[in-house]
Formats: structure tokens, C-alpha cells, sequence
């Protein structure tokens, strides 16, 4: 049996031909499996990595639905359930005209060892269509929305398979998905979905997540090296959900956030950004970025070239907006500001060679999406917990276990990279953790 990673990556590139996102993220992980593999060579005879990296299940579907002109519509729908060794299926569905198969797979296989890293009891998935959402009026989305879950509710449940939001997804499609479920079922099951109303069975603290997630994980970044976030310049991209509460929580931190974006251009505001005017924004007008500096006026003005909102000077970088949105040459230069900490809000947000340029910087932290984004799964679990006991638990009580499930998921990933002679290096940990729990329960199970 050839025993190389290199060839494990060749077969499973031409297996899966076209689809360059999912190639990455598998590239991602393997790259850091080289100890891990000469520790264990069984692992090779046991095809771990071969049965990881093919999903249990793919379902493709038709999505049908009429738009206010009275057109028939047709877009495509994914649900892709790649591993539940260690619980339901679990990962959020993105509604974006970019979404494919391979943009699927590169997220489903990231939630696997993201959702193991987390150590709750829950497998990996992802889904989602291509459809665009921006433009559309009320009716349409929950047009859509009613005819994407027609077909995925017999896919899903409780203990099989339970999305969440990404892109495209917030709360107000929860809402009709799950209408829609509840109808076509006859069922009030609120463990089915997470990201739900506060009143039917939602958790607070969940909308906020990923962003104060994302944040906790930096500063316990910045702890391990002797500092913290008061006074530190920081930018974030994106303005959507993960983005603005990444804002909040920095901002609650003592930090000055001086960027923020979205798909038409960036925002720099060098005294800070005015999140109260950003909320109303793009949370309640759903408008564009540039609107903000119309509205707040100051110093604060519109970057309308791709990449120039990584040319702000900061002490710590958060893209939270979309995958590769951060490249070599973006990394360079933030490198050579002095950024200190690199915290990945969005999934896999920094290119291939972004990412190696911050893990082989001395003095630059680098915290993949795996560990610092988990804080979003994290609490859609917290929010399963919930469900089945019929309880709601208080912001303070949800705040402080998503506080501790993101210190858990620091040392996890920092005593794991030192059991192999690199401390910092929180890629090498996040991956050999996350892979090393998933891979134990499957083991146990059997060939399955
Ligand atoms: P939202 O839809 O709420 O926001 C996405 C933001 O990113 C918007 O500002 C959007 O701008 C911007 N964006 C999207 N595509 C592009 C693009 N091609 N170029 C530039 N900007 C773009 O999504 P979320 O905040 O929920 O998700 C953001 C990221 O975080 C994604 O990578 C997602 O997978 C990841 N994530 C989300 C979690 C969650 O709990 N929501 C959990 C873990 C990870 P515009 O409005 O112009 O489209």
C-alpha cells in the first residue's frame, strides 16, 4: 500500500474533479497529518482518510417556486451529510448564488473536525442553493424557502441531520423553513433546526455566536502570549451576521474595529466603527456599505478596490465575510503593518497561501475557522440542549458556556500542537485534535 499523503491527495482531487474549494480544505487538513499518520500507519490499511473525506450522503434536488411576476423559478439544492460518527449530522445551509457542490463539500468537511473540536456530540454537515436572496421581496424568500424544505424535510430531524444558517440564512428563513416543516410533518420538533425565534425555541446568544466566538478566541490568543485586546487596532471584513457581532464583542473588549465590508467595497472609519448606524444598516435596511459613510460622516470613507481593506494598518485581522477573501499578497502586507493575531470569523477566508504566510511568521498568531469560527456550532448545540429539555437558559448562563467551550477549544488546540513540538502553531493543533476524536468514534463503530 502506498503510505503517502501526496497520494491519498491525488486520488482524492481526481475523485472529486472540479471542485477546487473542497480540494483546499482537504489539502488543509492532510497537509498537518503527517505525524498523526506515522504514529498510527493503520490508519492507512483502515482507509480513516479515505472514508473521512467521502460523504456518507449527497443529496442534490430541484427547488421550484413562482416570483412576484408570476415566473417559475428553478435553482438547485444541497444537502450534503458528510460524517456522523460522533452525532446528528450539523452545519448550516448557505443561500448564494455562488454555491455549488464542491463550495458544499469544502464545508462540510471543514464542520467534521470543527464540530468535533467543539467535543460535543455532533456529526458534520452542510447545505444549501444558489439562490440569490438580495432583491428578492418577502413573499419570494419564503416562496423559496417553502419549496427548498419540501424536499429536505424527509432528509432531516432531530437525531439525523439538523441545519443551521450561514450566508444567505439568518433567522427570518429559519422561520419559514421551519413553518414548513412543522406543516409537512405535523410536528413541533424545535431540535430540527437551530438559529430559531426566541420565542419557538430558540437560544439566546446564538445569534451573536460565531462573532463574540470568534472574538473569545482571539483573546485568549493574545492571553497565551502575555496581552489582550484594550486599545488594539483591529479589522474586521464583512457586515453580515458573524462580522457585526465580532464588532460588538471586540469593541465590549476595549478595542478600536476600523473596518468592516461587504460584496461591493469596504468601509474604514479610523475612529472607530459607529456599529449602532451599522446594525440599522445592514441588519434592518439591508443596504449597501458605502451607505455608512453617507451616514456618519467623520473621517470615515468607502474603499472601492478589492483586497485594499487588508492595506489598513491593524494590530489584529477578523475576515468574517467569505471563503478565500484574503490572499498571499493581502497577507504580506498586513504582515508587514505588524498585525499580531489572525482569527478566521468566515470559513476558510485566507487563501492557501495567506494562511502559510501567518502560520510561518514569527510573532503573528494564526486561528483557523475550524477553532475560532466553532463558537456558532458551539451554541446551535447549546441550543439542541435546550430543545430537549424545554428549557431556555439566560443570556449570562449561555454567554459563560459559550465562553468556556471557546477556552476549552484553545487549550485543546494548543496542548494538542505541543504534544508535537509546536505550541503556536494552532492549524497543526485544530486539525490533529478535530481528526483524532472523529477518528476514534469511527473506529469503534466499525466499517460503516
Ligand atoms: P451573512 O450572509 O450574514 O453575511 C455575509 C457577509 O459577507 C455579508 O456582508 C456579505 O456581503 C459578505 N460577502 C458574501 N460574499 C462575499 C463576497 N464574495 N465578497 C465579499 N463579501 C462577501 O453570513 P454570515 O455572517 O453568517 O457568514 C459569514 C461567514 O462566516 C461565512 O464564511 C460562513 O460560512 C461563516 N460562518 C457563519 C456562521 C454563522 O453562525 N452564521 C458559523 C460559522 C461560520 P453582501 O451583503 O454584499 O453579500
Amino acid at each position: 500500500m502506498d503510505r503517502s499523503i501526496d497520494r491519498l491527495k491525488a486520488d482524492i482531487f481526481a475523485r472529486n474533479a472540479g471542485e477546487p474549494e473542497f480540494h483546499q480544505a482537504v489539502a488543509e487538513v492532510l497537509d498537518t497529518l503527517g505525524p498523526v499518520l506515522d504514529r498510527h500507519p493503520e490508519y492507512f490499511e483502515l482507509a480513516v482518510i479515505r472514508r473521512l473525506s467521502e460523504p456518507e450522503r449527497q443529496i442534490i434536488f430541484r427547488v421550484p417556486w413562482v416570483d412576484d411576476n408570476g415566473h417559475v423559478q428553478i435553482n438547485r439544492g444541497y444537502r450534503v451529510e458528510f460524517s456522523s460518527a460522533l452525532g446528528p449530522y450539523k452545519g448550516g445551509l448557505r443561500f448564494h448564488p455562488s454555491v455549488n457542490l464542491g463550495i458544499v463539500k469544502f464545508l462540510g468537511f471543514e464542520q467534521i473536525f470543527k464540530n468535533s473540536l467543539t467535543g460535543m456530540p455532533i456529526g458534520g454537515g452542510k447545505g444549501g442553493a444558489d439562490f440569490d436572496p438580495r432583491g428578492r421581496s418577502e413573499r419570494e424568500i419564503m416562496a423559496f424557502c417553502q419549496s427548498f424544505m419540501s424536499e429536505l424535510f424527509r432528509h432531516i430531524g432531530e437525531h439525523t441531520d439538523v441545519p443551521a444558517g450561514d450566508i444567505g440564512v439568518g433567522g427570518r428563513e429559519i422561520g419559514y423553513m421551519f413553518g414548513q416543516y412543522k406543516r409537512l410533518t405535523n410536528r413541533f420538533e424545535a431540535g430540527v433546526l437551530t438559529g430559531k425565534g426566541m420565542t419557538w425555541g430558540g437560544s439566546l446568544v446564538r445569534p451573536e455566536a460565531t462573532g463574540y466566538g470568534t472574538v473569545l478566541f482571539a483573546q485568549e490568543m493574545l492571553g497565551a502570549a502575555g496581552d489582550d485586546l484594550e486599545g488594539k487596532r483591529v479589522a474586521v471584513s464583512g457586515s453580515g451576521n458573524v462580522a457585526i457581532y465580532a464588532i460588538e464583542k471586540a469593541q465590549s473588549l476595549g478595542a478600536k474595529v476600523v473596518t468592516a465590508s461587504d460584496s461591493s467595497g469596504a468601509i474604514h472609519d479610523p475612529d472607530g466603527i459607529n456599529l449602532e448606524v451599522l446594525k440599522q444598516l445592514k441588519l434592518v435596511d439591508r443596504g449597501r456599505i458605502s451607505e455608512y459613510v453617507d451616514r456618519v460622516g467623520g473621517r470615515s470613507e468607502f474603499l472601492a478596490e478589492p483586497g485594499a481593506i487588508w492595506r489598513v494598518p491593524v494590530d489584529i485581522a477578523l475576515p468574517c465575510a467569505t471563503q478565500n477573501e484574503l490572499d498571499g499578497e493581502a497577507a504580506a502586507v498586513l504582515i508587514e503593518n505588524g498585525v499580531r493575531v489572525v482569527a478566521e470569523g468566515a470559513n476558510m477566508p485566507c487563501t492557501k497561501a495567506a494562511a502559510e504566510r501567518f502560520r510561518a511568521e514569527d510573532g503573528v498568531l494564526f486561528g483557523p475557522a475550524k477553532a475560532a469560527n466553532a463558537g456558532g456550532v458551539a451554541t446551535s448545540a447549546l441550543e439542541m440542549q435546550q430543545n430537549a429539555q424545554r428549557d431556555s437558559w439566560s443570556f449570562e448562563h449561555t454567554e459563560t458556556r459559550l465562553t468556556e467551550i471557546m477556552r476549552d477549544i484553545h487549550t485543546r488546540c494548543q496542548e494538542t500542537a505541543g504534544e508535537y513540538g509546536k505550541p503556536d502553531d494552532y492549524v497543526l493543533g485544530a486539525n490533529i485534535a478535530g481528526f483524532s476524536r472523529v477518528v476514534d468514534a469511527m473506529l469503534a463503530q466499525g466499517v460503516v
